[in-house]
């Protein structure tokens, strides 16, 4: 099978570069490949700017294991199929897709069992930035751009293998759907899909951004009784309470440790902690918040490079401790379902969007992020 669409001309359009480290993104003129076999070029519309796109960026080689630069960050995004390249079944031009740093081959060992979403295609290159064939399709200044965690949506155009985007209904708004690339997926499927949060259950959410928001939401709609959310920033409160929190607290308003004050207002823990922070601190803190005998922790958090200390007797006495990437969704597959259950409003997507921004304005994104003064700013791509 050949190429569909413009399929073979390669497309000059903007895109936000990291050329180096810690310093603010450029925006530059880029060239755009077609795409190879099994892979789709797509329009990108809107991009969310998540925690782990500032991460990689201003936090090199703390939490994160080395990518090359330069590359284009942003994995968070929704377009339109623009060409597909040879050997490509599932889409045609026109198409609303959602990118995906996790992939589905739906064919592997992984995808056909239900205990895991880790579907391995291209995963090596895809970490290191590029696809399948060893390259990256975007390139700048004659240089090749590397494509972070094989997405780069902060660019006008970019190219993805088929096995790494979801084909989603036509009539979704992509500039709210974005966000179910990353953020709220993560969050949403800790608590449903990895935490298996119960009816009447009592829970703490660590960390409240779009990650941790969405576990509320994750907790609510699994109708647990008790939903405690725990930030030190204290402007996140009152959306966590429209998202379904019951209580608020503050660690810097307590003198010992906030599992302690988690122990205590639950008397003996709560059923299930989520950790959407990641500092492994943290995650040791979300461990410790829950009961002993049947407590499960879930960390969403993500770090590559840090490692965790916890007590074993704590897990002796009957605690899980787990994690999640993703949420747990089989990525192409369950995607489709999750713009499904936001048109159908079982799920929300508005209230997580505080800001939306052109492509120019993408540095102050990453301010509004890092300052706690956003949940998700939608960065539209389309428009200057
Ligand atoms: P964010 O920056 O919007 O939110 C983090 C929140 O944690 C903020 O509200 C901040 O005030 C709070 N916080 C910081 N230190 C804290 C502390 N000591 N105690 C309590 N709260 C504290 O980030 P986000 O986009 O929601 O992402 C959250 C985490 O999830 C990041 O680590 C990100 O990399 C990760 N993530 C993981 C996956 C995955 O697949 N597992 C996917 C997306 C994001
Ligand atoms: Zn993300
Ligand atoms: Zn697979």
């Amino acid at each position: 099978r050949k190429g569909t669409g413009q399929s073979r001309k390669v497309i000059t359009c903007k895109a936000a570069v990291a050329w180096e480290p810690g310093k603010p993104l450029c925006i530059e003129e880029v060239e755009v490949a077609p795409p190879k076999a099994h892979e789709v070029r797509i329009k990108v519309v809107a991009t969310g700017v998540c925690h782990t796109d500032w991460e990689y960026l201003f936090e090199t080689g703390k939490g994160m294991k080395f990518r090359p630069f330069p590359l284009v960050l942003g994995h968070e995004a929704a377009g339109i199929v623009e060409s597909t390249g040879p050997e490509v079944t599932r889409f045609s031009p026109g198409d609303k897709v959602i990118p995906l740093f996790l992939p589905y081959c739906g064919e592997c060992e992984r995808c056909l069992s239900p205990k895991t979403n880790h579907c391995k295609k291209n995963w090596t290159n895809m970490q290191a930035g590029i696809l399948a064939d060893g390259t990256s399709r975007i390139s700048c200044k004659g240089q090749q751009v590397y494509q972070f965690l094989g997405v780069s949506s902060f660019s006008q155009y970019t190219v993805v293998p088929d096995t790494s985007v979801a084909k989603i209904r036509s009539d979704a708004p992509l500039d709210k759907v974005c966000l179910l690339g990353c953020g709220v997926s993560t969050g949403y499927g800790a608590a449903i899909n990895a935490g298996k949060v119960e009816k009447d259950s009592s829970c703490a959410v660590f960390g409240l951004g779009a990650v941790g928001l969405a576990a509320v939401m994750g907790c609510k709609v699994a109708m647990a009784r008790r939903i405690i959310g725990v930030d030190i920033n204290p402007d996140k409160f009152e959306k966590a309470r429209q998202f379904g929190a019951t209580d608020c607290i503050n660690p810097r308003d307590y003198s010992k440790p906030i599992q302690e004050v988690v122990v205590e207002k639950t008397g003996g823990g709560v059923d299930y902690a989520l950790e959407c922070v990641g500092s492994p601190a943290i995650m040791n803190a979300a461990f410790e918040s829950t009961r002993d005998a049947w407590g499960t922790c879930v960390i969403a958090g993500w770090t590559e490079t840090e490692v965790m200390s916890i007590s074993v007797e704590k897990l002796l006495m009957g605690r899980t401790l787990k994690g999640t990437y993703f949420g747990g969704w089989k990525s192409v597959k369950d995607v489709p379902k999750l713009v499904d259950d936001y048109m159908n409003h079982k799920l929300k997507l508005d209230e997580f969007i505080t800001e939306k921004l052109p492509l120019v304005q993408i540095n102050k994104a990453f301010d509004l992020l890092k300052s706690g003064k956003s949940i998700r700013t939608v960065v539209s791509l389309q428009d200057s």
